[in-house]
């Protein structure tokens, strides 16, 4: 491209690569939007580089669970999303799963007007109800429950398609032999088999006809249940301690997902059940336009409370890089391998006295906050905080003027 061995050096950083084991001082040099090499004090001629000294780089982050179709054919649902270049870049992100906001009848639409076009890679996963999870009508009725034509669309997009989405069901009346307690989850769990594709579960309302115990149960391995620490959800018992069932499924290959959201992340569960080892597997922020401001945020901010909580640095690293891209079929992101889409981070840990809200209006108070000063999504710089890279204006030529974020030639 430009002549020079590397398009970008990012050098300096504390590199942290859960994937390949890496935590140290080392450089990263970008090529052809893809990572060329990796280590300390790299050699060669770039034509950009950026001191980080001081900050962390990691994989550009995963967050496995948000809603970004704010092009949805109804208005009224349409404001419930997020665009996800405006909201995720920011906070380092590079890589969201759709987590089932489209139903099978729309994803030709999401498909050429989100994920085609946007910058952050977009994964989907496919609502089990035709009109998708932000039609709450069409999330009850059984007749719009598809798990053929759902898997169909799954195996034809595989490389976009990552799971099978139920989050909301339920019933005014009595249930009946086409509206049983069961039904989403069970044409979800079909699709899924006829996908071979995991299910993810949110399980909005449990009812004693359909009592989340039997979720669980029916759930297999690989599968997700996400907002696992919401108030709802009988996740200690009355001792305070982590319900069996659940460090059983654990044990059975079960998967738990954050799924932070406006109303599914309690303190009171999620931190006496981080204290007996039941962790999720992947921190996810669930976002959408009601918890943008919220106590959700970002991503960032999720991983902060973490932090707080007491998990390590390189846990919450691990769990919205690693752990997403194994999860829903990607294993090749989530990495700085060299040779892997040049999808990097660039964080800075601040230490002090921060406060944060859950969804429950508690409020715990810790030393920790991340930051996101840099990201590069396929060797562009696509978000750059605080101008790093960039001569001093009194030095800059006068002339100077490159577009945002393109690395010059
Ligand atoms: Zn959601």
């Amino acid at each position: 491209m430009s002549g020079k061995q590397y398009d970008l050096l990012l050098k300096n950083g504390r590199v942290i690569d859960p994937a390949n084991r890496l935590d140290q001082r080392a450089d990263v040099a970008i090529r052809d939007g893809k990572i060329a090499a990796v280590g300390p004090r790299l050699e060669g001629q770039a034509a950009k580089t950026i001191d980080l000294s001081g900050l962390i780089v990691t994989p550009g982050l995963i967050d496995c669970h948000c809603h970004v179709y704010p092009t949805f054919p109804q208005a009224e649902n349409r404001l419930y999303n997020i665009n996800a270049d405006a909201h995720m870049l920011q906070a380092g992100v590079t890589t969201v799963v759709d987590a089932g906001t489209c139903g099978w009848r729309d994803f030709m639409r999401f498909k050429e007007t989100v994920i085609d076009v946007s910058e952050v890679r977009v994964l989907a996963m496919i609502n089990i109800a035709a009109g998708g999870m932000v039609c709450m009508e069409s999330e009850q009725k059984p007749e719009e429950f598809n798990s053929g034509v759902a898997a169909e669309i799954a195996r034809a997009y595989g490389d976009v398609v990552v799971a099978i989405k139920t989050a909301h069901y339920w019933t005014h009346k009595p249930f009946t032999d086409e509206h049983r307690p069961w039904t989403s989850v069970d044409a979800t769990i079909r699709a899924g088999e006829l996908a071979r594709k995991p299910c993810m579960f949110d399980f909005y309302p449990w009812l004693p006809e359909r009592p989340y115990q039997g979720l669980i149960e029916r759930m297999r391995p690989g599968d997700v249940h996400t907002h696992m620490y919401a108030q709802q959800f009988p996740v200690l018992d009355e001792n305070g301690r982590v319900s069996d069932f659940l460090l059983k499924a654990k044990q059975r290959g079960i998967r738990f997902d954050l799924g932070h959201g406006a109303g599914s992340f309690w303190f009171r569960n999620a931190v006496l059940a981080y204290r007996q080892g039941f962790v999720p597997d992947t921190l996810s922020s669930d976002l959408y336009m009601e918890n943008i401001h919220g106590a959700a945020l970002n991503l960032l901010n999720i991983m902060s409370k973490y932090l707080c909580i007491g998990m390590p640095l390189q846990e919450t690293i691990n769990r919205t890089t690693v752990e997403p891209a194994r999860q829903f079929g990607h294993p090749e992101l989530g990495t700085l391998s060299p040779g892997s889409c040049a999808d990097v981070a660039v964080l800075k840990l601040h230490e002090g006295d921060f406060d944060y809200a859950d969804c429950g209006n508690a409020r715990l108070r810790g030393p920790w906050r991340l930051e996101c000063k840099l990201t590069v999504r396929g060797g562009r710089i696509a978000f750059n905080r605080d101008a790093l890279g960039m001569p001093e204006w009194t030095e800059a030529p006068a002339a100077y003027w490159t577009s945002p974020g393109i690395v010059e030639p």
